[in-house]
């Protein structure tokens, strides 16, 4: 079985100085995609030592600039070597996005007229697997987020979840691991305060131990290393690791 492997450029909420935003590369055997381009997203992959030419498409879960903040740039590199950056999301977020662009003056600055001069689009259906290489596969699945705003939250290769920005699903958790084999979770994690667009630690502390030890935290704030040894069995993913799914 081929390995995949999860490299975050970045692990922190959008607020975050320490930990870049929350965006990751899913490294398949020649198949790379940048899950979120956040604001930080082009200082990040500089410091990694890498370049937006190794991506081969880029995955967005919702409009909000700690994951949507760093596609201008990243199309802008592209359009300077000839090409187009292959972009996948909902067909619900294609519109939303280019009025976000516009809105920030970023498909000015790209002299983009419509969101197809500075990406090859790729809308798809939330529920429904999309094929990207030999070995990964996905689907997007709805979570609550913002009031009256889509997210998407990914089941990686039918087995790992990938948490969008998102309020406490418990019912999901559960049903992902119960019922579908799920067997690691990637989540946003708020440490303190009421979460009220996101989880907090308090609510995923809440879930049975099983489901816990299968948690990895992510979309953490700077206050991160006051809560290190008290997240019970879950770990935090660290930036710029590299980690086995
Ligand atoms: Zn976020
Ligand atoms: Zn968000």
């Amino acid at each position: 079985m081929n390995v995949v492997n999860l490299q975050m450029l970045g692990t922190g909420d959008a607020f975050s100085k320490s930990y870049y935003n929350n965006n990751g590369l899913l490294l398949g055997q020649g198949y790379t995609l940048l899950i979120d381009c956040g604001t930080t997203a082009p200082a990040a992959m500089r410091q990694m030592g890498k370049s937006f030419h190794e991506i081969d498409a880029v995955l967005i879960t919702h409009i909000h600039d700690d994951h949507v903040g760093g596609l201008a740039s990243l199309a802008g590199s592209m359009k300077d070597h000839g090409r187009k950056m292959r972009l996948l999301l909902s067909e619900t977020l294609v519109d939303p996005l280019w009025q976000h662009l516009l809105q920030k003056g970023l498909a000015a600055k790209a002299r983009a007229e419509r969101l197809a001069d500075m990406f090859e689009i790729k809308p798809l259906q939330a529920d429904r697997y999309c094929e990207l290489s030999e070995d990964i596969t996905f689907k997007l699945i709805r979570t609550p987020h913002i009031q009256g705003r889509d997210s998407y939250s990914l089941l990686l290769n039918e087995d790992v979840f990938y948490s969008a920005d998102m309020t406490f699903q418990p019912e999901l958790l559960l049903k992902l691991v119960r019922k579908e084999g799920v067997r690691k979770i990637l989540h946003d994690c708020q440490l303190t305060g009421p979460g009220h667009v996101h989880t907090t630690l308090k609510e995923l502390m809440s879930l049975p131990e099983d489901v816990r030890r299968l948690i990895l935290l992510m979309h953490y704030s700077d206050r991160k290393p006051d809560f290190e040894g008290r997240t019970g069995e879950m770990d935090f993913l660290e930036q710029h690791k590299i980690y086995s799914l």
